[in-house]
């Protein structure tokens, strides 16, 4: 039976070259996936290249990751240059030069008192490092009950065992309920659209959701609580902006009680929100920051975590014998020469093409190309902050996702594409893009979704 799958994705690919019956794909629907395979060929600027010789405006940045567009040559030289010079050096009690000077120039970009980086090689493990920084922080302070987390409803951080528990996206958590990490509560996100449909930019109304907090805090005790983890815009889950305040009531509640905070900015790190972090954006620093993504800008993978400097001394200050390990954790590839190169030639392309900034500049294009779609039949809710945004779409009554995946299909077809998580579309262009080429994007949405509404 698995010879004739593979003979009908073979079929179902449109091309009989390419043999589909291994490969499973992450966060797809395979059964449904192989009826209309999406293959990209190559990348070049802002758009990929597909099987069927289409031209794809990149509407989502690969997947938040690539907001320099793709094959910059410059990231690619630096690469090279560093695979003849040092493929590799192990990551435990040695490090190459550039992995120090990288974390001092991503300490300078960062909030103020972010200043040790631990480096992961993917948000998911950035995730469970800030969670495992947190419970032995307050260990080695004297504060062993403190191991419960507070996440969010709604939230993604990725696909780790922490940080599936910290999570709120229920489907990533189902099957493993069971496994979960123990002691963790999770806040009510702050989408409510009876309230704040079509909001512009950060809804007015909400903030008193942060008071949730308390109510946890009094529940379980601020003794056994360590940390809250959030998203400042939660992205996976399809853009959700935080209220005005909101931020800043969380860490009042953080501070009172002694919980750390911490940021999730796999996505809104790096110029994601017109500002390098989301902390900046919104003027909360937080006591760990969770970066990945777009620091190098998708080519390598790599991802690490801001420590705040006394957490950092805690743990350091504890390590017993000045010949004993202090933390026990890391990766084989933490601090890699390669992503290592790569990303200080992203950074030199954010200083060099000053490209925050022009995030920022079209910041207000998106947003007005988006919201030019409202009253279009279909469309519950627009969403906009930063270079990102989302639409919500009526489900097809007994398909949820069904929909969503209608407009990606008539976006390829019209030269763009989106993202897609059950029916709500998001966007986040590359900073590279040209106004029109925003435009564009909103547009073929726009058309997109009219076709998508015939699906019954
Ligand atoms: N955290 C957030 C907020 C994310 O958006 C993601 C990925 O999209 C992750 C964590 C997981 O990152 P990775 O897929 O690199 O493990």
């Amino acid at each position: 039976s698995s010879l004739i799958s593979a003979e009908r994705s073979m079929a179902a690919s449109g091309s009989n070259k390419i043999d589909m019956s291994a490969y499973w794909l992450p966060f797809t629907p395979n059964r449904y996936f192989h009826q209309n395979p999406k293959v990209m060929q190559s990348a070049k600027g802002a758009y990929y290249y597909d099987n069927h010789g289409r031209k794809l405006f990149d509407g989502l940045s690969g997947l938040w990751c690539s907001p320099l567009g793709h094959a910059d040559p410059r990231i690619g030289a630096a690469i090279n240059k560093q695979y003849e010079t040092m493929d590799y050096c192990p990551a435990f009690q040695m490090a190459s030069e550039a992995t120090f000077t990288l974390a001092s120039r991503i300490v300078k970009m960062a909030p103020k008192g972010l200043n040790k980086v631990f480096f992961t090689n993917s948000g998911s493990e950035g995730v469970d490092t800030a969670i495992k920084i947190a419970i032995g922080y307050h260990r080695v302070m004297g504060n062993a009950s403190r191991v419960r987390m507070i996440g969010r409803d709604r939230a993604y951080h990725g696909v780790g065992m922490g940080g599936i528990s910290v999570g709120g996206m229920v489907a990533n958590r189902k099957m493993f309920t069971s496994l979960m990490i123990p002691g963790v509560d999770h806040l009510p996100h702050t989408l409510n659209l009876s309230q704040m449909a079509f909001s512009k930019g950060q809804p007015k109304w909400g903030a008193h959701l942060a008071d949730e907090l308390e109510k946890i805090v009094a529940l379980q005790d601020a003794n056994t609580i360590a940390a809250v983890i959030l998203e400042p815009v939660q992205g996976s889950t399809g853009v959700i902006v935080p209220p005005e305040g909101y931020l800043q009531k969380i860490r009042e509640i953080c501070t009172k009680h002694g919980i750390l905070l911490i940021f999730d900015e796999v996505i809104t790190g790096f110029g994601r929100l017109g500002a390098n972090f989301g902390a900046d954006r919104f003027g909360v620093t937080p006591d760990m920051l969770i970066f990945a993504k777009a620091i190098t800008n998708g080519v390598i993978p790599m991802g690490g975590v801001l420590v705040r400097g006394d957490i950092y001394d805690s743990i350091i200050g504890h390590g017993g014998q000045e010949q004993a390990i202090e933390f026990f954790h890391g990766y084989t590839y933490s601090g890699h020469p390669i992503p290592t190169a790569a990303a200080h030639a992203v950074l030199d392309i954010f200083e060099s093409d000053d490209l925050v900034n022009r995030a920022k500049a079209l910041e207000p294009v998106l947003e007005n190309g988006l919201h030019a779609l409202k009253g279009k039949a279909g469309i519950l809710d627009i969403r906009n902050f930063g270079l990102s945004g989302a639409i919500d779409l009526e489900p097809v009554p007994g398909k949820p996702g069904l929909r969503a995946l209608k407009v990606l299909e008539a976006c390829i077809e019209r030269g763009a594409l989106v993202r897609v998580a059950g029916d709500c579309i998001a966007v986040g262009p590359p900073f590279i893009s040209k106004p029109e080429e925003v435009e564009f994007l909103c547009s073929v949405l726009g058309e997109a979704v009219d076709i998508a509404m015939k699906v019954k």
